[in-house]
C-alpha cells in the first residue's frame, strides 16, 4: 500500500547462498593489490581484521595481523590500563625509530632491569637522568653474566660516551653507524644530550623479514581497539588515543542506537584526528544513522558470527552478504569504508564481502586457532584445540572473583545484577588448531587473489565493482564443497566443519 512501509524487507543472502561469476582476466596474479582501508585515514595491505574478542586480539596477535598486513582491534574485556598498555606494546614492537624509548634510572636494580625488558620483550635499555639526559646503555651483554641482581644498573651499565646519532638521521647513516661500530642500538639525541630516540638492529631486521606490515606514517605497526558506550568507555577511548592507537572502534551488538551515534560524535569532536569505526548495523539506515554521527568507517554484522545466537535468541539480524550491501549503499556515498564482521568460513567469503560492498573483512573464529591468539593450546583425544566464545556468551560476561567484565555493556546489559539474570547472545566452545599467523593469513590472502584473479578485478575497488554474483540453491552448495568422496587428508584451507 502506498505511503505504508512494507512489513517484509527483499530476501536476505549470505555467503552459502552465493558464488562470484568468472569475469574477463587480462592480467597476471602478480598484478594483485589489495591494499584497501579500515577507514578513512587507515589503510592496511591486506584487507583483514582480528576480532575484538578476548580470545582472538590481545597485543601479540595485533602484532602478528600488522606485520602481516592487516591489523589487529584489541578487545575491551579487561581494564582501561590492561588494552592501553597493549597498544602501547604493539606501538613500541616494531618501527623505523621508536620516538619515546623505554628508559630506565641509573638507580634502578638489575632486577627492575630484567622485568622492564621482560614486559617489553626488549634487549637493552637507554639510562638516562630524571631531565631525560642519556647517561648510558644497558644491554644483554652488560647484564648476562652480573650473578647479583640487586646490583645498580649504573655500576653495569655501559657510560657515555656510546655511538649516538643525531636526530633526524636518515636510515642509511643510521644503518652504517650500526654496522661500523658492531652495534645493535643506536640512541638518539639532541644538541643537549637528551635522548630522543633509538633505532635497533632488530627493527631494520623485521623491516626485511615483513615487507607487507601496515604501518603508520611514523613506521610504527598499525592498530586499533575496541571500546563500548556504557560507564568509563569515554575515559578508555581517551587512554588509548593517549597511548597511540590509530583507530577507536565502538563496538556494540547495535550501533544503530541513540548511544553509538552519541559516542562516536563526542570522540570525533574532542579527537578529530583520530578515525572512529561504528558498530555493528545491518541495515542501510543504521549505516546512515553512524555516518551523521559522524563515523570513519563502519562494521556491518548483526548475528552472523561463529559463536553468536543473536539470530535465535531475539529473532534480529540480516544475512551477512545481504546486510554488507545494503549498508555499503548508504556508506559509499559518504566515502566511508566498510568493515564485514562475521560469518566468514573460507578464504572465498573474504571475496564474496568484497563484491558485496565491503573494503575488509573482521574474523574471530577463523583466528582463534592460532599460536598467537590468547589462551592455552588444549589436547583432546589427540587433536589440538583452542578455545573460542562470544564476547556475549556468559564465560565473558560473567564477573571472575572482583575483576570485572567489561563485554556486558556490548549487549546493553551492563546494568545486569547477578550473573544468572543475564541473558547470553553467544557461546563458549573451541577451534582446531591452525598453527602461526603467518599461514593463515598466507591461505586466506591467497585464496582471495586467485578469487580476484577469477573475477578480473587487480585492486579492491576494481573488484567490488567487476564482481557479479549468482545465487545458488541447496544443490549447488552441495555441489561446491567436496562431493562423492571420503575425504582422506585435509588442505590448509578446507576443512569440513
Ligand atoms: P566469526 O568470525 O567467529 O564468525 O565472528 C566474529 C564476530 O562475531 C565478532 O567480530 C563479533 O562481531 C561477533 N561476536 C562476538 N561475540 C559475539 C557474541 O557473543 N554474540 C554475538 N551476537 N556476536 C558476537
Amino acid at each position: 500500500v502506498d505511503g505504508v512501509p512494507a512489513k517484509f524487507a527483499t530476501l536476505g543472502l549470505t555467503y552459502d547462498d552465493v558464488l562470484l561469476l568468472p569475469g574477463e582476466s587480462d592480467m597476471a596474479p602478480q598484478d594483485i593489490d589489495t591494499a584497501s582501508y579500515v577507514s578513512r585515514n587507515v589503510r592496511v595491505n591486506v584487507p583483514l581484521l582480528s576480532a575484538a574478542m578476548d580470545k582472538v586480539t590481545e597485543a601479540r596477535m595485533a602484532i602478528a595481523m600488522a606485520r602481516q598486513g592487516g591489523v589487529g582491534v584489541l578487545h575491551r574485556n579487561l581494564s582501561i590500563e590492561g588494552q592501553a598498555n597493549q597498544v602501547d606494546q604493539v606501538k613500541r614492537s616494531e618501527s623505523g625509530m621508536v620516538a619515546d624509548p623505554i628508559t630506565i634510572r641509573p638507580d634502578a636494580t638489575l632486577e627492575e632491569a630484567d622485568a622492564l625488558c621482560g614486559r617489553f620483550r626488549i634487549s637493552g635499555v637507554p639510562v638516562t637522568d630524571g631531565a631525560g639526559k642519556l647517561l648510558g646503555i644497558v644491554t644483554n651483554r652488560d647484564m648476562a653474566f652480573e650473578l647479583d641482581r640487586s646490583r645498580q644498573v649504573r655500576d653495569v651499565m655501559t657510560p657515555m660516551p656510546l655511538v649516538t646519532g643525531q636526530v633526524g638521521i636518515s636510515r642509511e647513516d643510521a644503518m652504517e653507524l650500526l654496522r661500523r661500530h658492531k652495534i645493535e642500538k643506536l640512541p638518539l639525541v639532541d644538541g643537549a644530550g637528551t635522548l630522543k630516540g633509538l633505532i635497533t638492529v632488530k627493527d631494520f631486521v623485521k623491516a626485511e623479514q615483513y615487507p607487507n606490515a601496515a604501518k603508520d606514517g611514523e613506521g610504527r605497526l598499525v592498530v586499533g581497539a575496541a571500546v563500548g558506550v556504557a560507564g568509563d568507555a569515554y575515559d578508555r577511548a581517551q587512554a588509548l588515543i593517549e597511548a597511540g592507537v590509530d583507530f577507536v572502534v565502538v563496538d556494540t551488538a547495535h550501533g544503530h542506537s541513540r548511544l553509538v551515534g552519541d559516542m562516536v560524535a563526542k570522540i570525533k569532536s574532542n579527537h578529530p584526528g583520530i578515525d572512529v569505526v561504528g558498530g555493528n548495523i545491518a541495515t542501510r539506515d543504521g549505516a546512515k544513522s553512524l555516518i551523521d554521527a559522524g563515523v570513519d568507517g563502519v562494521k556491518v554484522g548483526v548475528g552472523p558470527g561463529s559463536i553468536c545466537t543473536t539470530r535465535v535468541v531475539a529473532g534480529i539480524g540480516v544475512p551477512q552478504v545481504t546486510a554488507i550491501h545494503e549498508a555499503s549503499l548508504a556508506a559509499h556515498e559518504a566515502g566511508v569504508p566498510v568493515i564485514g564482521d562475521g560469518g566468514l568460513q573460507y578464504s572465498g567469503d573474504i571475496a564474496k564481502a568484497i563484491v558485496a560492498g565491503a573494503d575488509t573483512v573482521m574474523l574471530g573464529s577463523l583466528l582463534a586457532g592460532c599460536e598467537e591468539s590468547p589462551g592455552e593450546l588444549l589436547f583432546i583425544n589427540g587433536k589440538q584445540f583452542k578455545s573460542y566464545r562470544g564476547m556475549g556468551s556468559l564465560g565473558a560476561m560473567q564477573t571472575r572473583g572482583d575483576s570485572k567484565s567489561y563485554s556486558k555493556d556490548r549487549y546493553f546489559q551492563e546494568g545486569v545484577s547477578g550473573d544468572d539474570k543475564l541473558i547470553p547472545e553467544g557461546v563458549e566452545g573451541q577451534v582446531a588448531y591452525r598453527g602461526p599467523l603467518s599461514a593463515v593469513v598466507h591461505q586466506l590472502t591467497g585464496g582471495l587473489k586467485q578469487s580476484m584473479f577469477y573475477v578480473g578485478g587487480r585492486t579492491v575497488p576494481e573488484m567490488k565493482a567487476r564482481g557479479r554474483f549468482v545465487r545458488i540453491t541447496a544443490a549447488g552448495l552441495k555441489e561446491s564443497h567436496p562431493h562423492d568422496i571420503q575425504m582422506t587428508t585435509e588442505a590448509p584451507n578446507y576443512s569440513r566443519r
